[in-house]
């Protein structure tokens, strides 16, 4: 009894190795795959083509994307399409981050989020509004009105290949 109470107090002099989630939040590793984040230009455009790479590559079938066409008057992203409708359904989803490697414009990257927890099967899917990050600080919000012939591209022109 006497060394049973000898562990606990020596244990009570000991710092704590536990963390108060959630009050408390460790960061988590570099490399950490979380939640999906559709990201845009620094002018407000969204990166995002429509190409559907990313629902190609998906090895679970989570992502479901629909394309429609830009405009210069109503332009979402640059080049010809933007994804009019974008989903997740997360309950599939397994974090492989195939859909991130595969997509031609870097568009969709897992973040950092790990809290996803869901009441119903609806919530779990996550849509494009859901999705797409905010505007950036000096970006406008899309649709946007342009220039003709300024956003041509689709993908954007790197100065070396392996930026
Ligand atoms: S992380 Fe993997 S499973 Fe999840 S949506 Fe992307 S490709 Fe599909
Ligand atoms: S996220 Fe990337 S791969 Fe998927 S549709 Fe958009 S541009 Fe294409």
């Amino acid at each position: 009894m006497l060394r049973g109470l000898f562990t606990t107090f020596k244990e009570m002099l000991t710092p704590k190795v536990t963390i108060q989630y959630p009050e408390q939040k460790r960061p988590v590793r570099e490399r950490f795959k979380g939640r999906h984040e559709l990201k845009r230009y620094d002018n407000g455009l969204e990166k995002c083509i429509g190409c559907a790479l990313c629902a190609a590559a998906c090895p679970s079938n989570a992502i479901f994307v629909e394309s429609s066409e830009n405009t210069d008057e109503e332009r979402y992203s640059p080049g010809e399409r933007y994804a009019s409708t974008y989903e997740i359904n997360m309950l599939r989803c397994i974090f492989c981050g195939f859909c991130e490697d595969a997509c031609p414009t870097e568009a969709i990257v897992l973040e950092k989020d790990y809290e996803l927890s869901y009441t119903d099967r609806a919530e779990a899917i996550l849509t494009k509004d859901k999705l797409i990050v905010k505007v950036p600080a000096g970006g406008s919000p899309t649709p946007q009105k342009t220039e003709p012939g300024v956003f041509t591209r689709s993908v954007p022109q790197m100065k070396d290949p392996t930026d």
